[in-house]
C-alpha cells in the first residue's frame, strides 16, 4: 500500500492545526474567568474580614466606652479618655488605620488622631445607610492628607460604616467609620491568585497537551482512514492494481500535460473459457498471475491497470512510435503466453493488444481509450497479438462515415492503384498469374495497404462500387500485358460482402464482355473466413461465376473456418495455404505436418494447392517437394505495379539450395 497522498496529509494538519487552535481559545477564556473570579473572592473574603473586625471594635472598645446620648450632644470628658484607652492598643498594633466617632450629621466627635474637621454630609448614600442601621464595608483610596501622613498613604483601605450601640442606652448613637488595613488582605489575595494562576495555568495547559494529544490521534487516525478509502475506491481488490478510474485519472494528467505516451488495452483470449471450465476461483488466480506479469514484463513507470473482466490497461509514458510500443508489448506477450500452473492444470493465456498513441491519435481520455478498444478488437478479429490503431480500423459509425466520402472520393479521383504479385509455377518456374493486390494513393496519408482500409470500407456499400474498379482496372491491365506478350492470367480478390450479393456474378461477367477477356484467364480469391458465413447465396455466386469457366481460389487456407464437408460442395478450383503456415516451414515440424496435409487434402478433392508467403528458396524448394503446385511470396517479387515486374526474378530450378536435414 502506498503512503498516504500528500493532499490528504496536508489536509490533515490543517485540521489538527485548527483543532488545536479552536481548544486554546476556550482554554484561555476558563483561565480568565477562573483567575478573575478567584481575585475577586479575595476582595470578599478582605471585605468580611473588616465587617467583622468593625463589629468587634465597635462592640468591645466603642459601645463599652459610650454613656449612651446622642454623639450629636458631644462627648463628656470620660467618655473621651475611655474611647482613647480603648482604641489606642488597636491603631498603636497597626490593625486600624483610622478610626472615627460621627455622629448623625456626618461631624466627627472623635477620632484617633484628635482632629474633628472632617465632616461628611448626612446624606452621603453609605453614611446614611450607616445612620439607618445597616452596616456599609467597600474598599478605598484614602486621601493622603487623612492618613496623617502615616505610611501607606494613598494606599487601598478597607472602609466600613456602622452604626454605634452604646451599650448604656441600647441604642443607635452615632456612626463609627473604621479604616482598616487592606495592603495584607491585598497581599493575600495577591500571593493567592498568583497561587492559582500558576495552579490553574499549569492545569490547563496539561489540559490543552491532552486535548491537543487527542485531536492529533484522531485525526491522524482519520487520516488513515481516509488514505486507505481513497486507496480502495481506486484500486482493484483482486489483483491489487490501479482501477479503471485511477487508469482514467493518470491518463487525464498526459493529456493535460500534453505528455506523449501509448494507451494499451489488453484483452485475454478465452478467459471465459476458463472461467466456465475450471470455476471462478482458477479464474481469479489466472488473473492475478496475469496481473502479476504484465506488471514484473513493464518498467517501472509504466502503469497496468484492471479495468474490468479480463481487460487490462497499460499506460507506457513516453511511448510514441508503433515500433517502441511493440518492443515493450512483446516482452508482456513473451511473460503471458509462458504456461500457467493453476490448480495443477497448465494453461497458457494469449492476449490481444490494442495501442493508441497520445496526442497523435486523440487527445482526451475517452478517445484514446477507444482508439485504443477499437485497435484490440481489430486484434480480436484477426491480426493476433499487437494492433496499433489506425483511423481506418475504427469502426465507428462516424468513422465509416469519413471513410466512406473519402472512398467514393478515392474512385472518383482515381487515387486507388493496382500492384501484382507474381505467382509461379513450382515444377516449371514459370509466371502463371499476377495476383492484384490494391493500393491507396491517398492525398494526406500516403500510400496505404488493404489492412489499413479494407475493414472500415467492407463495412459499407462502398465494397461493391470498390470491387468493381479493381476488376476493370486488372482486366484493363489484363489486357495491355497481354498485348506485350505475357502470358500471365489476373487474380482478384473479393470481399465476402461481395459475394452476399448476385451483384458480384453480374458485374464479374458484365465486365469480362467489355474487356473481351477470356473468363479461364481471371481468377477469383475468396477467404476461407467468407465462405464460413455462407447463406446459400455465396455458394450461388461460386456455382454462377464457375460455369463460366472463373477460376475460383479459397484464399488463406488452414486459418480455418470451413468444414471439409462444405468444401466439397463448392466450385472451387484451387486453395491458397495461408502464409501463416508457410512462414513456419522452416522452424517448425508441426506446421511442416500440417502443409503437408493440407496440399494432401486439397489434391484428394481436386484442387490445385497455391503456397502464399514464401521468402526463401529453401521453403520454395521444401514446398515443390511436397508436391505444392504453385507458389507466391517475396522469394519470387514483392507487390508492384505490373509494369515493374519487368521479368520477375523467379528462381524456380536454377540456383535451389540443398535441403538441410531439418526440412527434409
Ligand atoms: P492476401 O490475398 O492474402 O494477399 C497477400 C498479402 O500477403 C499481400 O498483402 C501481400 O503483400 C502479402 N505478401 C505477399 N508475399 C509475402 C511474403 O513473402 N511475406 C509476407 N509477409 N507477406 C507477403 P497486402 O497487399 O497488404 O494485402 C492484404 C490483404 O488485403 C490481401 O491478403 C487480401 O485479402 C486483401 N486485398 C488486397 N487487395 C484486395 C482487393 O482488391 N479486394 C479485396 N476484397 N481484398 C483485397
Ligand atoms: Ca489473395
Ligand atoms: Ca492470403
Amino acid at each position: 500500500m502506498s503512503s498516504p497522498p500528500r493532499a490528504a496529509r496536508a489536509s490533515g494538519t490543517r485540521l489538527f492545526a485548527g483543532y488545536a487552535v479552536a481548544s486554546l481559545l476556550p482554554i484561555l477564556v476558563l483561565g480568565t474567568v477562573l483567575a478573575g473570579g478567584n481575585r475577586q473572592d479575595g476582595i470578599e473574603r478582605g471585605l468580611g474580614q473588616g465587617r467583622a473586625q468593625a463589629a468587634v471594635i465597635e462592640e468591645m472598645a466603642i459601645a463599652p466606652a459610650l454613656e449612651g446620648n446622642d454623639l450629636g450632644r458631644g462627648l463628656s470628658r470620660q467618655e473621651s479618655r475611655r474611647l482613647r484607652e480603648a482604641t489606642d492598643l488597636a491603631i498603636y498594633r497597626g490593625s486600624v488605620v483610622r478610626l472615627l466617632l460621627r455622629s448623625f450629621d456626618g461631624q466627627v466627635v472623635f477620632s484617633d488622631d484628635g482632629s474633628v474637621d472632617d465632616a461628611v454630609p448626612a446624606s452621603d448614600p453609605s453614611f446614611a445607610a450607616a445612620a439607618r442601621g445597616s452596616t456599609d464595608v467597600r474598599v478605598t483610596r484614602m486621601p493622603h492628607a487623612q492618613t496623617g501622613g502615616q505610611e501607606g498613604g494613598g494606599a487601598s483601605m478597607i472602609r466600613v460604616l456602622q452604626p454605634v450601640i452604646a451599650n448604656a442606652s441600647g441604642r443607635a448613637v452615632g456612626v463609627l467609620e473604621l479604616h482598616l488595613p487592606f495592603d495584607e488582605v491585598a497581599a493575600d489575595v495577591h500571593a493567592a491568585t498568583e497561587r492559582t494562576y500558576w495552579r490553574l495555568g499549569g492545569g490547563l495547559a496539561i489540559l490543552y497537551v491532552v486535548l491537543a494529544l487527542i485531536s492529533w490521534s484522531t485525526s491522524r487516525r482519520l487520516r488513515a482512514h481516509a488514505a486507505r478509502s481513497e486507496y480502495e475506491s481506486l484500486h482493484d481488490p483482486l489483483t491489487g492494481l490501479p482501477n479503471r478510474k485511477l487508469f482514467e485519472i493518470r491518463l487525464e494528467e498526459y493529456t493535460r500535460r500534453q505528455d506523449a505516451a501509448a494507451v494499451v488495452q489488453v484483452d485475454l483470449d478465452r478467459f471465459k473459457k476458463v472461467n466456465d471450465t475450471l470455476g471462478h476461483r482458477a479464474g481469479d488466480k489466472l488473473l492475478c498471475e496475469v496481473a502479476a506479469r504484465l506488471r514484473e514484463s513493464l518498467r517501472a513507470q509504466d502503469t497496468v491497470a484492471r479495468l474490468g473482466g479480463d481487460e487490462f490497461g497499460l499506460l507506457l509514458p513516453g511511448v510514441r512510435t508503433p515500433a517502441a510500443a511493440r518492443a515493450l508489448l512483446e516482452r508482456a506477450e513473451r511473460a503471458l503466453s509462458a504456461e500457467i500452473l493453476i490448480d495443477g492444470v497448465p494453461l497458457t493465456m494469449d492476449a490481444s493488444f490494442g495501442v493508441a498513441f497520445h496526442p497523435r491519435h486523440a487527445g482526451d481520455v475517452e478517445a484514446l481509450l477507444h482508439c485504443a478498444d477499437s485497435a484490440m478488437y481489430h486484434g480480436k478479429r484477426g491480426m493476433r497479438g499487437t494492433v496499433v490503431y489506425h483511423p481506418s480500423i475504427a469502426v465507428s459509425p462516424s468513422d465509416n462515415l469519413s471513410i466512406q466520402g473519402d472512398m467514393r472520393r478515392a474512385i472518383d479521383n482515381d487515387e486507388l492503384r493496382l500492384h501484382y504479385q507474381p505467382i509461379v509455377d513450382l515444377a516449371t518456374g514459370e509466371v502463371t498469374r499476377l495476383e492484384a493486390l490494391l493500393r491507396w494513393q491517398h492525398p494526406e496519408r500516403g500510400l496505404l495497404l488493404p489492412g489499413d482500409f479494407l475493414p472500415a470500407v467492407e463495412q459499407t456499400s462502398l465494397i461493391a462500387p470498390m470491387t468493381d474498379w479493381v476488376l476493370r482496372q486488372a482486366l484493363h491491365d489484363h489486357v495491355a500485358w497481354t498485348s506485350e506478350g505475357h502470358p500471365w492470367a489476373v487474380a482478384v480478390n473479393v470481399s465476402a460482402r461481395n459475394l452476399d450479393s448476385q451483384c458480384l456474378a453480374d458485374s464479374v461477367l458484365r465486365l469480362l464482355e467489355d474487356s473481351a477477356v477470356a473468363a479461364s484467364r481471371l481468377h477469383l480469391e475468396v477467404t476461407e473466413t467468407a465462405l464460413a458465413i455462407d447463406h446459400g447465396s455465396v455458394s450461388a455466386s461460386l456455382d454462377r461465376l464457375a460455369r463460366h469457366g472463373i477460376g475460383m481460389a479459397l484464399d488463406d487456407f488452414g486459418v480455418g473456418y470451413a468444414s471439409l464437408a462444405h468444401l466439397r460442395t463448392l466450385a472451387l478450383s484451387e486453395v491458397k495455404i495461408d502464409r501463416g503456415f508457410v512462414a513456419g516451414l522452416e522452424s517448425s515440424d508441426q506446421d511442416r505436418e500440417v502443409v503437408r496435409s493440407l496440399i494432401q487434402l486439397a489434391h484428394g478433392l481436386g484442387l490445385r494447392v497455391t503456397a502464399e508467403g514464401v521468402e526463401t528458396s529453401v521453403t520454395a524448394l521444401w514446398l515443390e517437394r511436397s508436391g505444392c503446385d504453385s507458389a507466391q511470396g517475396y522469394h519470387f517479387a514483392r507487390p508492384l505495379p505490373w509494369r515493374q515486374l519487368g521479368e520477375p526474378a523467379v528462381r524456380g530450378r536454377q540456383g535451389r539450395p540443398a535441403l538441410t536435414e531439418a526440412n527434409r
